[in-house]
């Protein structure tokens, strides 16, 4: 499926879910901590873990400056804290260490490109993490692929089976045009949340299957019985 299925599929979804205004996060390196929260769970699991660190740090810099059993306290409800807290210190160190003050507006200057490459290079954030702070806190054309836009948009047709998340968001960031990406991104979301289900996508009451081939696959199928 080509640019004009893209813009199909982006009309349909219009019509479910609604227009997205874009609303920029001012806060990016709290948009990098809420996302890497973020991996592995449910939002509202990750926003309660987000809040906890709101309400126990007085801001950013006195988190990367605790130890991080205080941290994983905080976070536990997000799950992997383990993991999630070491990343998330290691990062806010590393960003002060590169640029001598834990702020991330400098990357509204760069170019989607230059800032996705600066924050790949910091050790724990993978491109959907990079992309996100890019998208949400600068507006930057850049398509974070999560699992439900990776799924439905496989199902679609959008995007060839083989092609990796990675390759999927840098296919997305270069053909959605750039004031629909946002919109387009949120309303994959919902989609994938509500109606294109991991088990058992509700193609029954979905008015995107005429344009699926996932469904089209599973009626020749059925056909072929
Ligand atoms: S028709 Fe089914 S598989 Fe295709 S997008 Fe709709 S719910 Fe998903």
């Amino acid at each position: 499926m080509g640019s004009s299925g893209i813009l199909a599929v982006f009309k349909l979804l219009r019509r479910n879910f609604g227009r997205r205004r874009v609303i920029k996060q001012k806060d990016a390196v709290g948009e990098l901590i809420k996302t890497i929260l973020s991996q592995n769970t449910s939002d509202r699991n990750s926003l309660r873990a987000y809040n906890n660190l709101k309400k126990r740090f007085k801001n950013w810099d006195a988190l990367r400056r605790s130890g991080i059993a205080a941290i994983r306290r905080e976070i536990r409800i997000a799950g992997l804290a383990n993991i999630k807290a070491p990343r998330i210190k290691e990062a806010l160190e590393e960003v002060k260490k590169r640029r001598g003050s834990l702020s991330l507006g400098f990357l509204r200057d760069l170019d989607a490109e230059g800032g996705c490459a600066f924050l790949r290079s910091i050790k724990g954030v993978g491109p959907k993490t990079a992309a996100v702070v890019l998208l949400f806190s600068f507006g930057k054309p850049i398509m974070p692929v999560d699992t439900h836009v990776y799924r439905v948009t496989r199902r679609l047709g959008l995007l060839d089976k083989k092609a990796t998340r990675e390759e999927a968001q840098d296919h997305f960031s270069a053909v959605v045009p750039e004031g629909l990406i946002y919109e387009f991104h949120l309303n994959l979301i919902s989609h994938g949340r509500e109606i294109c289900i991991a088990r058992n996508p509700r193609c029954g009451i979905c008015n995107l299957k005429k344009l699926c081939k996932y469904y089209k696959d599973v009626i020749a199928s059925l056909r072929s019985q």
